[in-house]
């Protein structure tokens, strides 16, 4: 029998608002997939949002390419491999495609009786957690950066903008002069900007992430000879195929994986391996998800491959109320994976139908 899939779009408010080099976001909005079948309910979500800022994807193209192209060969619920054969024709929209592939490895999972991470394998049962803070005043970054480091968290991300980095840092490095940090600047730069990313050495950065353009790998080699700063790719790696060559040319040496962005969990797998052949750090980051998200993240940051501490903050960081039950909790900085089968969300129904905007069914 074929199986149906529901979608919710939900709309909720964020607990801080974060801001990037390329805008502020206050709230979440976000499709929520749930593919039943055979008495099984799996779910997952698009990290699309409201616009094409992180990439060309946002909301409304990756619910018509859903809706168009891929809702029907997801309804047998197909092994992942072969939903990624069927869906090959569509060119690009990665987000749209991981929302469903990643649907079939919960769903999948939850057939086999296993967790997510414990069906993927090579899981370590834990993932080290670092946190991500958006561009805000000093005295407020500063207060978030010891809260962070109370909390037990491991490394301390802080986003950066061109001409706003020297005043983000300085007064960090100076109360903070050795702890785990890091800085993304979502594409912010070019290679013009060399002497200003220079400077950026002395703050002795852990890595710095996607410096120049979204879709850019030559020049991040280029400026790796130049700066003694770490490189991280975030945008820039769209499949396992980009981040080889990216490797290959020595334009970075720390890979984000985010599912949504390299179509899903199985290219992600293939990354992280990729990266322990090739002697590079892996982490895996965030798409402000909201639990369901967030639990897919987590299996794939427990991966024993991954060695860097991801962007993969418990719940109560983005929600005061999740549209799980068991959002996750942190210890020591670390995070473990859900126990129950596939990606082990219990799903609070309530909180759905109070936020959300619009639902179907395929
Ligand atoms: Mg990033």
């Amino acid at each position: 029998m074929t199986g149906s899939l529901n979608y919710y779009k939900v709309k909720m408010p964020l607990v801080d608002p974060f801001t990037t080099s390329f805008g502020t976001e206050t709230e979440k909005e976000a499709y929520i997939f749930e593919l039943k079948k055979d008495g099984i309910s799996a779910f997952s979500e698009s990290v699309t949002s409201i616009g094409p800022f992180y990439s060309y994807e946002d909301n409304t193209t990756a619910f018509h390419i859903i809706k168009s192209y891929l809702a029907e060969l997801v309804l047998d619920a197909p092994q992942p491999a072969e939903f990624i054969a069927r869906s090959s024709k569509v060119k690009g929209h990665n987000m749209a495609k991981a929302a469903l592939e990643m649907l079939l490895w919960d769903y999948h999972s939850r057939k086999s009786g296993k967790p997510l991470h414990e069906y993927i394998g090579k899981s370590k049962g834990y993932a080290d957690v670092g946190i991500s803070l958006g561009i805000d005043r000093k005295e407020a970054t500063l207060k978030k950066i010891q809260a962070a480091l109370d909390r037990g968290y491991k490394r301390i991300k802080v986003k950066i903008s061109k001409g706003k980095e020297m005043d983000i840092l300085t007064p960090i490095r100076e109360v903070y002069p050795d702890i785990a940090l890091s800085v993304d600047a979502n594409t912010d730069y070019r290679l013009r900007d060399l002497e200003i990313l220079k400077k950026l050495d002395r703050f002795n950065l852990v890595y710095i992430e996607q410096p120049l353009e979204h879709d850019d790998i030559l020049d991040h080699a280029r400026l790796r000879k130049e700066i003694s700063t770490p490189i991280c790719l975030d945008e820039s790696i769209t499949s396992a195929e980009r981040a080889e060559q990216a490797l290959e040319v020595e334009a970075c040496e720390v890979i984000n994986i985010k599912p949504g962005r390299v179509g899903g969990f199985t290219e992600s797998l293939k990354i992280a391996e990729l990266a322990r052949e090739r002697k590079a750090h892996v982490w895996v980051g965030g798409m402000l998800e909201t639990g369901i998200g967030r639990s897919y993240n987590v299996a794939l940051a427990s991966l024993e491959a991954v060695d860097y501490p991801g962007d993969t903050s418990p719940n109560d960081k983005y929600f005061e109320r999740d549209l799980v039950r068991n959002p996750f909790s942190m210890e020591n900085g670390t995070i473990r994976p859900n126990s129950g089968t596939g990606i082990g969300v219990d799903i609070d129904f309530e909180m759905i139908n109070k936020v959300k905007i619009e639902a179907g069914t395929f």
